[in-house]
């Protein structure tokens, strides 16, 4: 017997539906690419998002076809990403800092028909205009530019694009389970991998990922993703905020320290996301200013391991730093760390322990673990192994391919090495890529590199893998000193003492001025281990 009642597709035109309606008023402040600060709001985005479906329309573009996005986060890729994925097209948003190589081999893999691009990537997208096959019309977002038209032959300007949309227009009837936008992973082996996401599976993180022990936005929140909207839709940030109307704060181009304490300040935000590396030049801006955060309460960190120092430093502040863990593949959101009510005993000190861990799966999400033989392991909080993850927003193909990305049984592999406990709560110990195997023993990257951030006098720093002849493989540090530094690399390793077993002590530290960094605020160890893998065996360094 079938329950009896409504359906409603779960779509992001309903989405955005619901923004305009009853949130019509509710500002998106956005940093335009020229540094400017301009305001909108959810009742003009909906409104320019209709327009901007019906003007691609006109053009031909048919269902599920590809628009893709070259882009910093702004109003008019807000408006974008309603406006193509809601008009039943698929959103596809490029890393703008990929290698041209990979740009045209990522447009050419989805078939783009549009590209979307921000006056900073002009001379990029002029360069390699020719070798975008499929594109048939190139967008600058912004008004008319005569200088730029002279560039790319038929190019049109978005803030002209939406006036040919039909103001009237409605959204049209999607089927939840259609595409709805396109992310590819950052491809640090191999080519990038399209994820295709659809209305379900983004509706479901959507609803799920901010329950209040998810991201738990609210309409009275002021929210910036300083995560960039090409790096897995933001974290599903801007539909998060439409479906809860709260303020946006879109940060534009400038991702430095500075001006994210300075656009937090001004705007009051109450909520922001972003990598680690983002966090770690805030502190440093902060520590150099006079502010004192009044308005930040949360923020959600992920994409990379939260290094514990970073948690008491932000706790004088008054912010609150979530845990959180996920993948391109798993759209992203798929653990977060809040605390059970039993946590509430807990001293500050065993509160930060629990902190530093990915967090516990939501609803919707299962994990589990395997040993190198397949063989399921135990949720003892101890044993570490393969983690895989299955749930309703889990890539099952990659777009294109023919064949599921899954287990026999159904599972993702993620590549991450994990441990999970009894309650769910899983810690990342490594990528299984990075991990360090020396003389038949596991030694976790991330474990020496907490510990090197948590020493005053490092800014940044990445251990890696060097060859080594006896052992195969041993660990090397690669750090940053703050400013005014003057360690040592004897006294960096020597604060390794007493904290992990002393045979996992790094066997050199190198001091760098900067690490190499991607796209997505995220450090590059395959870049650290081309040019540091031979330390210990020839003792010579490729940027020598
Ligand atoms: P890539 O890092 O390959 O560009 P993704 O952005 O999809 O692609 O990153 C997914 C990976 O990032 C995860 O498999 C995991 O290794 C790492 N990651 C994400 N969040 C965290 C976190 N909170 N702690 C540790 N690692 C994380």
């Amino acid at each position: 017997m079938l329950g009896q009642m409504m359906e409603m597709p779960l779509t992001i035109g309903s989405l955005i539906e619901h923004a305009e309606r009853y949130h019509a008023k509710t500002e998106i402040v956005s940093v335009e690419t020229s540094g400017a600060r301009t305001m909108s709001n959810w009742g003009t985005v909906g409104a320019n998002a209709r327009r901007l479906a019906s003007a691609l329309r006109k053009l031909g573009i048919t269902d599920g076809e590809r628009c893709a996005t070259i882009a910093w986060n702004n109003r008019r890729h807000l408006e974008i990403y309603f406006g193509v994925s809601g008009g039943g097209m698929v959103c596809h948003t490029i890393n703008p800092r990929l290698a041209p190589e990979q740009l045209v081999f990522v447009a050419d893999d989805a078939q783009d028909q549009v590209v979307f691009f921000e006056q900073t990537f002009l001379p990029l997208v002029a360069k390699i205009q020719s070798q975008l096959k499929t594109v048939k019309h190139f967008v600058l977002m912004g008004p008319r530019d005569d200088d730029a038209a002279d560039l790319i032959g038929g190019l049109k300007f978005y803030d002209e694009l939406i006036e040919t949309g039909d103001a009237e227009a409605t959204w049209p009837k999607v089927d939840e389970r259609a595409a709805s936008s396109l992310c590819y992973t950052s491809g640090t082996t191999g080519n990038p991998k399209g994820v295709l996401y659809s209305h379900r599976s983004t509706l479901m993180h959507t609803l799920v990922g901010n329950q209040p022990d998810g991201i738990a936005i609210s309409a009275q929140d002021t929210v910036l993703p300083v995560v960039p909207m090409f790096h897995v839709n933001a974290w599903g940030v801007p539909y998060i905020a439409a479906a809860n109307g709260c303020k946006l704060v879109l940060p534009g181009p400038n991702l430095d320290g500075e001006s994210i304490l300075k656009l937090i300040d001004e705007t009051e935000t109450t909520l922001a996301l972003g990598v680690p590396t983002i966090w770690m030049n805030l502190l440093a801006a902060l520590e150099a200013s006079d502010s004192k955060l009044p308005s930040l309460t949360r923020t959600v960190v992920g994409g990379a391991p939260l290094p514990p120092s970073m948690i008491p430093k932000f706790a004088a502040y008054g912010v609150e730093l979530l845990h959180a863990w996920g993948m391109t593949e798993t759209s992203p959101v798929a653990t977060l760390n809040q605390f059970l009510q039993r946590h509430a005993v807990l001293s500050d000190d065993e509160k930060t322990e629990l902190r530093t861990g990915q967090g516990r799966p939501m609803f919707g999400v299962e994990l589990r673990l395997l040993d190198e033989a397949g063989e399921l392991l135990p949720h003892d909080g101890k044993t570490q192994g393969d983690l895989q993850v299955r749930g309703h927003w889990v890539v099952k193909r990659y777009f294109g391919k023919d064949a599921d990305a899954l287990t026999d049984d159904g599972w993702f592999d993620t590549g991450d090495v994990s441990t999970i406990d009894e309650d769910g709560y899983m810690v990342i110990r490594d990528r299984s890529k990075d991990i360090i195997k020396s003389g038949g023993e596991w030694i976790s990257t991330v474990e020496l590199e907490n510990i090197a951030i948590a020493h005053p006098q490092v800014a940044n720093a990445a251990a890696i893998a060097a060859r080594h002849e006896k052992w195969d493989e041993r660990p090397i540090v690669i750090a940053v000193k703050t400013p005014d530094a003057n360690l040592s690399e004897t006294e960096l390793r020597a604060f390794y003492d007493g904290k992990i077993p002393s045979w996992q002590t790094p066997d050199a530290v190198i001091f760098v001025d900067a690490l190499p960094m991607g796209a997505t605020g995220k450090i590059q160890k395959n870049e650290l281990r081309k040019l540091f893998g031979a330390h210990l065996i020839t003792g010579e360094d490729n940027n020598a």
